[in-house]
């Protein structure tokens, strides 16, 4: 009995570093067998190494809407807050809404513990990989990052976060090498940024003002491409929370990412295209805080 509670007490305080993608996997699984009237397991491709991207489909309302975790592998807390979510919103989903979830984009990088994802032609910041109005390399090296801009496409995404660690701050865009940073919904984005801090207390800004420019993000592409009403969510106090300050995490944005999906507008953006000018002058290149 005594090493029965033991071990018990040993996994509910397990270190976070010991969790790897089949954890994840295996988690997604148990929430769908939990849920099966409102979950489905999907894939949305494979990675240059061959694994699934897995995620859930929760809630099949008309909007849909997108939480992505991980494309820096180290920062597992935000998985941690991705799954989270997925468990929450399947008890509750949110009405009107289908809501993907996928938790890890960056899979190697996950499993190694590392920013960056290893590929054939080296290592790789998924954050940097998309397209952008200020991109100057080559885009799409790695496949996932094209998983998934073909995923937001194909779906008809409207809203997205795109959860990382740490700051902790909630960002809008633009976030890219300009100083012209406003889009035409300064506004919109604001009060969807207030509505997804009301429990956690982050601040709120405009990517490049409150943190620096950097080129070829997610959050940007999103908004660029398609008008999806995008934030980037820079959780906690540290790339290595502990198994509580992860709990903390989860408990204080969940409620957050599920007022932002429920306050965004039902239709992407019309006018979503960038009409200023790109300036490398200021570029301080975002780097390891985020
Ligand atoms: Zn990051």
């Amino acid at each position: 009995m005594l090493h029965i509670i033991f071990s018990l007490l040993i996994s509910m305080h397990a270190p976070a570093a010991s969790t790897n993608y089949s954890t994840v996997q295996d988690n997604l699984k148990r929430i769908a067998q939990e849920n099966p009237t409102t979950t489905e397991l999907i894939s949305i491709g494979t990675s240059d190494a061959g694994e699934q991207i897995n995620g859930l489909k929760i809630g099949n309302g008309e909007t849909a809407d997108l939480i992505v975790a991980t494309h820096h592998g180290n920062e597992y807390g935000s998985t941690a807050v991705a799954v989270g979510a997925a468990e929450s919103f399947a008890k509750n989903p949110i009405v009107g809404h289908t809501v993907y979830v996928i938790p890890v984009l960056n899979i190697n990088g996950y499993n190694n513990r590392n920013r960056y994802e290893r590929l054939p032609s080296g290592s790789l910041d998924q954050n940097r990989d998309y397209p952008g109005p200020c991109v100057t390399t080559k885009s799409f090296r790695s496949k996932s990052t094209k998983a998934l801009a073909d995923f937001i496409a194909e779906k008809n995404i409207v809203s997205s976060a795109t959860l990382h660690t740490y700051w902790p701050a909630v960002l809008y865009p633009w976030g890219f090498s300009t100083n012209d940073v406003t889009t035409s919904y300064e506004s919109t984005f604001i009060n969807l940024a207030k509505a997804a801090v009301v429990e956690s207390g982050y601040a709120v800004g405009n990517s490049k003002e409150l943190l620096y420019a950097a080129d070829g993000a997610f959050e940007d592409y999103a908004f660029w491409k398609h008008g999806v009403w995008s934030l980037l969510f820079e959780m906690g106090n540290s790339h290595n929370p502990s198994q509580s300050a992860m709990n903390q995490m989860v408990a204080t944005n969940v409620p957050g990412l599920r007022r932002f999906i429920e306050n965004a507008p039902k239709e992407r953006a019309a006018n979503h295209e960038f009409t200023g000018k790109c300036d490398y002058t200021r570029a301080l290149q975002r780097t390891h805080l985020e």
